[in-house]
């Protein structure tokens, strides 16, 4: 008798927590107004694009930045894993996983290399993938680049695009202090088993590397 009700307080306990987990995801989920869209269309969003402008969400989350201060970014992603970027992002920041910048692509006029290069960590962008003609999964906002400087995209010939990356292809690091080298993510990084933990994928799993990428299917 005693076990049933406890089991039954559990239960009860349990889903409270996950509920208010979601409530609070909520609170940092916002549709996106117009100002944003205006901001948006032209840049990271155009009509051909593969999704609806209303599929898409503007998440808000906090990260732990380089200089070891809690920062707030804006990612744009699609409406069906909108709470879960908003956890993932929690989870990255509870594991002191260190981040430069988040801000919305279209800040950078839509250009991804542009975001790159200022090491910024994005999602919703509308592109062709790279490296093929297909749309990528950014263009639907179900995909993440974090900190692309430190975990570039490497080309078949074993180089990248980016100055700042050089130093990043090789993966085989020794010591791990700076913000910079706990920023890379490595096949063994908490960082990534967080992501695989909700079922994304991860772009250091593949044969062309892009180790700044997550998308969810
Ligand atoms: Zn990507």
């Amino acid at each position: 008798m005693l076990q049933n009700i406890s089991k039954k307080w559990i239960k009860t306990f349990v889903f409270l927590l996950s509920l208010s987990q979601i409530i609070l995801a909520d609170d940092r989920v916002f549709p996106l107004n117009d100002s944003i869209k205006k901001e948006m269309s032209g840049a990271s969003y155009h009509q051909r694009c593969p999704v609806g402008i209303n599929e898409l969400r503007l998440v808000k989350v906090k990260y732990l930045g380089f200089d070891g201060n809690t920062k707030n970014g804006e990612l744009v992603v699609h409406q069906s894993i909108a709470n879960e970027v908003v956890t993932i992002f929690d989870e990255l920041y509870d594991i002191d996983y260190p981040i430069k910048q988040i801000v919305r692509i279209d800040k950078f006029k839509g250009s991804d290399f542009a975001s790159i290069e200022a090491d910024n960590t994005s999602a919703f962008n509308c592109r062709k993938a790279t490296g093929g003609g297909k749309w990528s999964k950014h263009s639907y906002g179900k995909a993440i680049d974090i900190n692309p400087i430190e975990n570039p995209y490497i080309f078949r010939g074993g180089s990248t695009s980016h100055k700042a990356s050089y130093k990043y292809i090789n993966r085989n690091i020794k010591n791990i202090n700076t913000p910079q080298e706990k920023a890379m993510l490595l096949p063994n990084s908490k960082a990534v088993k967080i992501f695989k933990k909700y079922g994304w994928r991860w772009g250091g799993d593949w044969r062309v590397k892009d180790y700044q990428h997550f998308d969810k299917q």
